[in-house]
C-alpha cells in the first residue's frame, strides 16, 4: 500500500458514513501521489494525516420559532479545516441536505481553492439543514440570529470569516452580520459577501460565475478559441449560474438551458436572463413559469435530461453530483469540449474520469469556482484598510486570479508529466503551497 492509500483507508475507517468526504478526499489525495513520492519528508511528518484532520469541528442546536409559534430546531455546523495559510474562509450552506459529511468534503476542497487563488485564505465551511425556501422572511430572520448567536464565539476577522453558498444569499448574511454586530460589538469584516451599504465588495455577487466564465475563456483562448457563437447549457439558477450566464452571453455565446431543483427549461432562441432573474431573484419563483413567459422555451420536469441537449460547453452550476456517468455519455455523444464546474464536485468521479478519456477540456470546481472566494478575500482586504474599489478595479482583478489560477493548474499538471489534466495540476498546485506552510509550522 503507498502512503496515499493507508491515509485514505484509515480516513474510511475513522469518519465511516461520510460518502461525500471519501469521495473528495479519494479525488485529492490520489492526485497528490506524484507530490509525495517527489517528498517523503510529508509522510515523515505525517502531513497528509494532518492534512484530512479538521483542525476544529464545531456542532451546535439552532432552535427558533416559526409564525405558528411553534419552535423548531435545526443542526448547525463549522468546520474549521486548514488556517496554514489564512484564517479560516469558506461559506454557509443552508439546505436540508446538509450534514457533516457534506461540510467536511466543502471544507476540504476548500483549502486547496483557496490556495490556487494566490491570497492569503485557509479553508473551512459550515452550514445547516435549514432550508430558507417556503419560510417567511421574519422566519429566516429568526434562524439566522439564533445561528449566529452561537457562531459568533468562534468566527472574527482573522480567525474565521464565513460568507454565502446554497440557501445563503446577501438577505441571509445581512440577518447574520447584523446579530453578530449585536453581539460582538464591533463592525468588523466577519463575513463577505455583505451589503454595500455595510462594507460589501462590489461584484462580489458577480464574482463566482464571472470567474467560471473567465477561466473558461482563458482555456479556450489557449486553444486560439472564444465563448463567441458557440451553445452552453447552465445547470441551476441561482447565484452562480445567474452570472456565469451574463458573462457568457456578454463573451457571444448561446446560453440555450438553465434549471432549478424540479426541472429544467430550454430556448434555442437563447436564455432571456432578465426573466430568469425577475423569477429567481426578485420572485424567489420556480423556473417553469420562464416557459409560459417565453414562447420559443419549453419545460421538462425533473434535472437529468438538461445533459442531453447538444453544446459546446457544460457549466453545471448548482450542486454536488449532478453529472453523473449516464449524462457524461450524452454529453461526449453530442460533442461537448469543455465542461468547467461552477459548483462543488457537480461530476462523479467516474464522470470525471470519462470526460478526460474522451478528451474534453474539463476544469474542476476547485479553480473554476475560486472567483467567489477571490473576490471574497478582495472584501476582507478592502474591509481592514477602510476603502473601496470600482467594479472595474474588482473584476480587473478577478480576472487576473482566474487566468492565473488557469496557468498555475496548467503548469503543476505540465510539471508533474500530466499535461491537459487539470484535476492533477489543480490538486497539486493547491497544495504545495499549504504543505510547504504546514512544514514550517511544525507538528500542529
Ligand atoms: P443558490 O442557492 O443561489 O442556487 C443554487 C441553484 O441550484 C438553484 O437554482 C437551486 O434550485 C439548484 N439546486 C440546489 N440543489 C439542487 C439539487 N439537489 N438538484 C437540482 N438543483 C439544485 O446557490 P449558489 O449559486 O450560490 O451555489 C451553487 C453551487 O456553486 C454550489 O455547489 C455552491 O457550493 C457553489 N459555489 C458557490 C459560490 C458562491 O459564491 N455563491 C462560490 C463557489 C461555489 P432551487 O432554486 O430549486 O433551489
Amino acid at each position: 500500500m503507498t502512503y496515499v492509500e493507508r491515509v485514505l483507508d484509515e480516513l474510511k475507517k475513522k469518519n465511516p458514513n461520510e460518502p461525500e468526504f471519501h469521495q473528495a478526499a479519494t479525488e485529492i489525495l490520489t492526485s497528490l501521489e506524484p507530490v509525495v513520492e517527489k517528498h517523503p519528508e510529508y509522510e515523515a511528518n505525517g502531513l497528509l494525516e494532518r492534512f484530512v484532520e479538521p483542525e476544529r469541528v464545531i456542532m451546535f442546536r439552532v432552535p427558533w420559532i416559526d409564525d405558528n409559534g411553534k419552535v423548531q430546531v435545526n443542526k448547525g455546523y463549522r468546520v474549521e479545516f486548514n488556517s496554514a495559510i489564512g484564517p479560516y474562509k469558506g461559506g454557509l450552506r443552508f439546505h436540508p441536505t446538509v450534514n457533516l459529511s457534506i461540510i467536511k468534503f466543502l471544507g476540504f476542497e476548500q483549502i486547496l481553492k483557496n490556495s490556487l487563488t494566490g491570497l492569503p485564505i485557509g479553508g473551512g465551511k459550515g452550514g445547516s439543514d435549514f432550508d430558507p425556501k417556503g419560510k417567511s422572511d421574519r422566519e429566516v430572520m429568526a434562524f439566522c440570529q439564533s445561528f449566529m448567536t452561537e457562531l459568533c464565539r468562534h468566527i472574527g476577522p482573522d480567525t474565521d470569516v464565513p460568507a454565502g453558498d446554497i440557501g445563503v444569499g446577501g438577505r441571509e448574511i445581512g440577518y447574520l452580520f447584523g446579530q453578530y454586530k449585536r453581539i460582538r460589538d464591533e463592525h468588523t469584516g466577519v463575513l463577505t459577501g455583505r451589503g454595500l451599504s455595510y462594507g460589501g465588495s462590489l461584484a462580489r455577487t458577480e464574482a463566482t460565475g464571472y470567474g467560471l466564465v473567465y477561466i473558461t475563456e482563458e482555456a479556450l483562448k489557449m486553444r486560439g478559441d472564444s465563448f463567441q457563437g458557440k451553445t452552453v447549457v447552465i445547470s441551476g439558477s441561482g447565484n452562480v449560474a445567474i452570472y456565469a450566464c451574463q458573462k457568457a452571453q456578454q463573451l457571444g455565446a448561446n446560453v440555450v438551458a438553465m434549471y432549478d431543483s424540479n426541472g429544467y427549461v430550454y430556448d434555442p432562441e437563447g436564455i432571456k436572463l432578465d426573466i430568469i432573474q425577475d423569477i429567481k431573484e426578485v420572485k424567489r419563483g420556480r423556473i417553469k413559469e420562464y416557459a409560459q413567459r417565453v414562447k420559443s422555451a419549453t419545460y421538462t420536469e425533473g434535472c437529468k435530461g438538461i445533459w442531453k441537449i447538444k453544446c459546446d460547453i457544460a457549466l453545471p452550476c448548482a450542486t454536488q453530483n449532478e453529472i453523473d456517468l449516464e449524462s457524461t455519455k450524452a454529453l461526449i455523444a453530442n460533442g461537448v469540449k469543455y465542461v468547467s464546474e461552477g459548483a462543488n464536485m457537480p461530476s462523479t468521479l467516474d464522470a470525471i474520469d470519462a470526460f478526460q478519456k474522451a478528451g474534453v477540456v474539463f476544469i474542476p470546481a476547485k479553480a473554476a469556482n475560486a472567483g467567489g472566494v477571490g473576490v471574497s478575500a478582495l472584501e476582507m482586504a478592502q474591509s481592514s484598510q477602510r476603502i473601496f474599489w470600482t467594479f472595474e478595479e474588482v473584476d480587473s482583478k478577478l480576472k487576473n486570479i482566474m487566468v492565473n489560477i488557469y496557468h498555475n493548474m496548467d503548469d503543476a499538471a505540465k510539471e508533474y508529466g500530466y499535461e491537459g489534466n487539470y484535476v492533477m495540476g489543480a490538486n497539486i498546485a493547491g497544495f504545495m503551497k499549504v504543505a510547504d506552510a504546514m512544514m514550517a509550522h511544525g507538528i500542529v
